[in-house]
């Protein structure tokens, strides 16, 4: 039977707020085990949340971010669980009133994939299984750290628009400086709820969650594994249990890792020690005012209205800090494609030449915008703009004076050139004879004799009009 499979995403990602969510611990990557607890995130009795609130900005942008309604009122709830690496045995969350609903995000193809939620919540510890020693040890940096929960609806039909809609996610996130979305580091986790039902049918099959995804690639892996693993199930006429499996990077399988709880399981009730948040029409205002152009309005602004292709387009927006440079480099001289050209190209190249990023580049988009300008209307030619932009990064200063202090000014001198081409033509009788001849090779190096006598401001074009004119 042929099986189409239907897919939701939870994704977990971590805040970059300075401290913890309910306590003053530091919020960060790394570093040895428990250096980073205190009496409140390692749960002990008697002590009470306090609510970060740039922790409660943040879960508001990647509202924006993601075309969610921003809610005036939401609040937390206790989800209780007993876990070693969980110590108060309750994680605070966001039950009955999340602080995001109703949002979407267009995947490649133009299909909406409608976000259910966003919740805030705290992070749980980690646990260190030592093998060698035989013990599990549970490191507490990690408990309190504040996440927020997107939840989709079960919307997806592939793996390519589960993996579009996760790159869109990340991208996003790191526009609007929610979260880092370092896969890899675990800062940003995804989590697969996916079932298959024979195709036609509209009636949704029985679900396994997969936990803990860290990579694009992972989650196109589980992805076809579990395709693979329910299509035997249902073909062998058994029935597919819901459950929550874990994804083996190794063996490219999925494991039972328990059966999946149900919501009553977990006990909720409202978090008697923090209050409701009120965010008042202003403050969602205030907080969406301070919201970047997020990448996919930016995308669509360099394709429709700058007409770059696609693929360029699409590299421009891969940082935001990129995408800055580019945009104020425009607005000053608005030669989108030939701006473009410059920093996809040349730009990157020393970047990558230089092992450094867009954050290091030691001159102004105006600088750039300049030099472009330079290039284009003929001051200088266009591979004496490439030396100057190099210049610009090995030196520093302005491209005009760069240019016109290396003689990289393009000299339009018609009778000067002559010059040059006749003192040429006069010292290679030889190779003008033969190009005479009939041997139309020898022109490159007769042209390159002018431009090394002529100098770095010689106008190739001119050169090369010229030359072919005297050699007639
Ligand atoms: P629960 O309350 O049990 O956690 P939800 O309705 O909140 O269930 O859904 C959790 C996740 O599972 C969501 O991402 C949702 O899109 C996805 N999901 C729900 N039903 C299915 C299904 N039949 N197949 C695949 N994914 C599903
Ligand atoms: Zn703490
Ligand atoms: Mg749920």
């Amino acid at each position: 039977m042929r099986y189409q499979p239907v897919i939701g995403l939870e994704i977990h990602a971590e805040l970059l707020t300075q401290s913890k969510v309910f306590c003053t611990c530091k919020n960060e990557f790394g570093g040895s085990e428990n250096t980073r607890v205190c009496p409140r995130c390692s749960g002990l009795p008697g002590t009470l949340p306090l609510l970060n609130k740039n922790a409660v900005y943040l879960a508001a942008k990647a509202g924006f971010a993601t075309d969610c309604t921003v809610n005036n009122y939401s609040s937390f709830d206790r989800k209780n669980y007993f876990y070693p690496d969980l110590p108060k045995a309750y994680q605070i969350t966001q039950f009955e009133n999340p602080i995001c609903t109703n949002g979407h995000i267009t995947v490649k193809g133009g299909k909406d994939i409608r976000i259910n939620r966003i919740h805030i919540e705290e992070d749980a510890g980690k646990l260190v299984h030592d093998d060698y020693e035989g013990i599990s040890m549970a490191d507490y940096n990690r408990c309190g750290v504040p996440l927020i929960e997107i939840v989709t609806e079960p919307d997806f039909r592939s793996v390519s628009e589960v993996q579009d809609f996760v790159e869109q996610i990340a991208l996003r996130l790191k526009y609007a400086g929610v979260c880092d979305a370092r896969m890899e580091q675990g800062s940003l986790r995804v989590d697969v709820n996916i079932s298959i039902m024979p195709v036609g049918s509209d009636t949704f099959g029985t679900r396994a969650e997969i936990k803990n995804l860290n990579s694009i690639k992972a989650i196109g892996r589980a992805i076809e594994y579990e395709i693979e693993r329910q299509s035997d199930i249902l073909d062998n006429g058994g029935t597919v249990v819901q459950e929550t499996r874990r994804f083996n990077d190794n063996h490219g399988d999925t494991k039972s890792l328990r059966s999946k709880e149900e919501a009553h399981d977990y006990r909720y009730f409202p978090e008697p020690d923090i209050p409701p948040v009120l965010l008042s029409d202003e403050d969602i205002e205030e907080i969406k005012k301070s919201m970047p152009q997020m990448p996919q309005v930016r995308f669509a602004r360099y394709t429709k209205e700058y007409g770059l292709p696609d693929d360029d387009a699409a590299l421009i927006i891969s940082t935001k800090e990129f995408s800055d440079f580019y945009d104020e480099t425009v607005k000053i001289n608005p030669d989108y494609k030939q701006v473009s050209n410059m920093m996809l190209v040349e730009l990157n190249r020393n970047l990558n030449d230089l092992e450094k990023t867009i954050n290091d580049v030691p001159f102004s988009p105006c600088d750039l915008a300049e030099l472009v300008k330079m290039s284009t209307d003929g001051t200088v030619s266009k591979n004496a703009a490439k030396d100057i932009l190099k210049i610009m990064f090995d030196k520093g200063g302005k491209p005009m004076e760069i240019a016109k202090n290396n003689g990289f000014i393009m000299d339009n001198d018609t009778s000067a050139l002559e010059d040059v081409i006749e003192k040429v033509i006069s010292e290679n009788a030889d190779t003008v004879q033969s190009y005479k001849e009939g041997n139309e090779k020898v022109f490159g190096f007769l042209m390159g004799q002018v431009v090394r006598a002529g100098g770095k401001g010689v106008n190739p074009k001119l050169a090369k009009d010229l030359l072919t004119e005297k050699l007639k």
